[in-house]
């Protein structure tokens, strides 16, 4: 079983505060080489607001965005 650590760095999209995780993956066909893209929800210290973290098991950052939790959000709209 491979186990991988990987320590991501963003930016908090609602405070800006820089937030640090280290986020533990484990699994068949988990390899730094591997295309996989995991994903996990992070909340900010700073202001709790959840962020949802798109990573390649590398290290590299797909995506950061906001969690669509419980909490209703405003989104625009597409006209
Ligand atoms: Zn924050």
């Amino acid at each position: 079983m491979m186990e991988l650590q990987v320590i991501l760095d963003f930016a908090c999209r609602s405070c800006g505060e820089s937030v640090s995780v280290t986020v533990k993956c484990e699994g068949k066909g988990l390899t730094p080489a591997a295309r996989t893209v995991a994903r996990v929800h992070v909340p900010c210290p700073g202001c709790g607001a959840v962020h949802c973290l798109d990573f390649e098991p590398n290290g590299t950052l797909r995506a950061v965005r906001p969690s669509v939790g419980s909490r209703p959000l405003l989104e625009p709209s597409i006209n």
